[in-house]
């Protein structure tokens, strides 16, 4: 069985967890360096990014995630978790770090303010039908990608929602709470095979 990690300073842990458990991963909440040690892929899941940095770097876990993931741990990113994974963004509040390993650039709450939150339904080719029933709340957009990252996702304007690039995986919406579980299968898939 995979032993993988959500990492649980902040965010919506429990739906991420809910969904691995019931893919048959083994999961475990990771605060700790420690326990970051223990598990062989990790989620970083949605909530609000700047307060999971604060909480990151106040833990001590910051730079363990970024030696995690610059040796190769498959991570899997979701809204806040994208923004977290990204090595550049826009529109953060000052002084806001991620822990990087993404070639792209994130623009933060890129949806607007007012009316934050939409549902879509995206095709993603990589995994056919049917189309992937998306939540973007407060979502962040990326509006660049390096060479060796793969779009998976693109909205109706051409913006990237969903990006791959080797194990590492990120998503401006959230599959945890609308029953898509084929992103998750796809970061299981990776740790598996890592
Ligand atoms: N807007 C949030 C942020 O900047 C992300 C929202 C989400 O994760 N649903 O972190």
């Amino acid at each position: 069985r995979a032993r993988v990690g959500v990492l649980a300073l902040q965010g919506d842990v429990r739906e991420h967890v809910r969904v691995l458990g019931r893919l048959g991963a083994d999961v475990v909440p990771v605060r700790r360096p420690e326990e970051l040690r223990d598990v062989h892929g990790l989620v970083l899941p949605g909530g609000e990014s700047s307060v999971i940095d604060k909480l990151a770097r106040a833990f001590g876990m910051r730079q363990p995630l970024r030696e995690a993931i610059a040796a190769g741990m498959p991570v899997y990113g979701t809204c806040a978790g994208l923004i977290l994974l990204a090595d550049r963004i826009t529109d953060g509040i000052q002084g806001q770090q991620t822990f990087g390993g993404l070639d792209v650039t994130v623009r933060r709450n890129a949806f607007g303010t007012q009316v934050d939150s939409f549902e879509a339904e995206l095709e993603v080719p990589l995994f056919g039908d049917p189309p992937v029933h998306a939540a973007f709340i407060r979502a962040p957009l990326v509006i660049e990608a390096g060479e060796t990252v793969e779009p998976l996702a693109v909205l109706p304007d051409g913006g990237i929602v969903a990006v791959r690039q080797g194990v590492l995986l990120g998503t401006a919406f959230h599959p945890e709470i609308t029953g898509e579980h084929r992103f998750h299968e796809l970061f299981l898939d990776s740790v598996r095979a890592a």
